[in-house]
């Protein structure tokens, strides 16, 4: 049986942005959930602040709605959970109503206080310099920074400065949802937990390694936002390296925040350059053209774009796919490429990590034994988080010794029959204790971008157009061609 989650102590959460998507789609269940959980004690509050004139009733009533699908799973609790929320309309470019603001919050409570900024990251400064301004970062105060952090080296460094100049970096929360969830915690708990593993976790025996991020969707009400961004500034930049960061640091002296922010930072150093030199033979990008998804017909990227926006635009150089082969200059992963790939209107939604060990030396089995596979540890982030490791199995009964290439399958949710938490919910709760393991600490943000910028300045450069992928397909066939020239193949095996 598990044990009871433990309640943290009281705290104020203030969203910044507590009107918007993330807030209302994410953030509010999310805490709903650990309230609803027995963590969230009596006196705590969240504040949702946005520009739109609301008074708490009236976004009690925006959040109630949100929350539909979490309440019915904890009847009756939605009402006490509400009594918890409050409003502030307040717009971070303008004075009026900051004076109320602060005296809400109080000058130096004896409790934590979390500022969340979900909004457009060019309002961080402003958010901040008010805050610093009637000293709400002094005492025991937080903020969680939303990605993106800048949109190259230039522009992080320049947003960390002046958040940095009202807040210190220990009170400094950068999230990436990603680390918050089960499965990429669980891979710190299979590397360091088991014996098993480690001892293969090297270029002696693991042949490859590839990591997925597949979405479905197109880039929707997001696309003023992403058509700035594209997929390696989205996606990759920031989540995939921080899974491939997961997978191939050295294990560190402990779990203690630094031990493990130290250890991934050296990985992110150790990253092979990729720049104008060879960016053509180890990136390709892609743009999603009209196609199917999800057994509908679905407009293209540039559809997507002109659907919400009075400017029409005939076409962008933004990929909405990006696959790229990235390798680690250590002795530990010296020659074993991690094969990265993410997009939209892919033809399935999978977020998946697949380690693909060496094949064996030798084969004692003859060729009606059938081919002998490779061992994969496939860990799947979602859909229906788990890890599946793969081996080969005598084909059991009479019939002469057959080979099968079967999964020890541990789907999360069937093997503790619990609903997995959303990865807000471990992140926020871990804001509130002041457990930064699981966020980036400013030189990983740095070091991530010092990757991707001469990536992004080899694309500008050559002036070539993203290749054309149909929706619903897996990319670019270029994408395929990518990884096939090494002779291996992406595993698509999702079921
Ligand atoms: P959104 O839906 O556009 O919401 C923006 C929020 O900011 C709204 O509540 C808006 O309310 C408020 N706001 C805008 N201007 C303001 C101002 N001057 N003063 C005070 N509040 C202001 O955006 P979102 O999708 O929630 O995303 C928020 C952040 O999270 C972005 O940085 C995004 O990149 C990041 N993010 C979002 C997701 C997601 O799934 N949505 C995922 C990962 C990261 P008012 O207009 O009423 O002020």
């Amino acid at each position: 049986m598990t044990a009871p989650a433990q309640p943290v102590d009281q705290f104020d959460l203030v969203i910044f942005g507590g009107t918007g998507d993330l807030a209302v789609r994410k953030l509010l269940p999310a805490m709903f959930h650990r309230f609803a959980d027995g963590q969230i004690l009596e006196g705590s509050r969240i504040i949702g602040v946005a520009r739109e004139a609301l008074d708490d009733d009236g976004y009690r009533n925006q959040i109630r709605s949100a929350l539909n699908g979490a309440a019915e799973s904890h009847p009756g609790k939605v009402d006490a959970f509400l009594k918890q929320v409050h409003y502030r309309s307040l717009d971070a470019r303008k004075d009026d109503g900051w004076d109320d603001f602060a005296k809400l919050m109080g000058k130096c409570p004896d409790h934590v206080r979390v500022f969340y900024l979900s909004t457009s990251p060019d309002l961080f400064v402003d958010i901040c310099q008010r805050l610093g301004h009637y000293g709400l970062n002094k005492c025991e105060s937080r903020v969680v920074l939303e990605k993106p952090i800048g949109h190259d080296l230039a522009s992080a460094n320049r947003i960390n400065d002046d958040v940095g100049s009202v807040f210190a970096e220990s009170q400094t929360f950068r999230i990436d949802h990603y680390l918050g969830k089960e499965t990429v915690q669980n891979l710190l708990a299979l590397r360091f937990g088991n014996a098993l593993f480690e001892p293969l976790w090297n270029a002696g025996h693991i042949d490859h390694v590839q990591i997925t991020v597949a979405e479905t969707l197109g880039v929707g009400r997001r696309g003023p936002y992403y058509d700035h961004a594209g997929a390696l500034r989205d996606m990759v930049q920031n989540h995939m390296l921080q899974l491939l960061c997961m997978v191939a640091m050295e294990p560190p002296a402990s779990l203690s925040p630094d031990a493990v922010r130290d250890e991934k930072l050296k990985v992110l150093h150790a990253l092979k350059p990729i720049d104008d030199s060879n960016a053509s033979q180890l990136t390709v990008r892609g743009q999603y053209r009209a196609g199917a998804a999800e057994g509908r017909s679905v407009p293209g990227y540039i559809e997507d774009l002109n659907a919400d926006s009075k400017v029409k635009v005939e076409k962008s150089n933004t990929e909405t796919f990006v696959a790229l082969k990235a390798e680690i200059g250590n002795w530990r992963w010296s020659g074993v490429p991690f094969y990265l790939r993410t997009g939209k209107r892919l033809a399935d939604r999978v977020s998946e990590i697949v380690v693909a060990f060496k094949p064996v030396p030798h084969s004692i089995f003859t060729a009606s034994a059938g081919p002998l596979a490779q061992n994969r540890l496939v860990l799947r982030l979602q859909p229906d988080e788990g890890v599946k490791l793969w081996l080969t199995i005598k084909h059991p009964g009479p019939g002469g010794l057959r080979l099968r290439h079967v999964p020890l399958d541990m789907s999360f949710a069937e093997a503790f029959g619990v609903q997995q938490p959303d990865a807000y919910e471990r992140l926020l709760l871990d804001v509130v204790r002041g457990n930064p393991t699981l966020f980036m600490r400013r030189d990983e943000v740095e070091a991530a971008w010092r990757w991707a910028d001469p990536i992004l300045a080899a694309w500008a450069g050559s002036g070539e157009a993203p290749r054309p992928y149909t929706s619903g397909t897996w990319g670019p066939s270029a994408a395929v061609a990518l990884i096939e020239r090494d002779g291996r193949t992406w595993d698509e095996d999702f079921e």
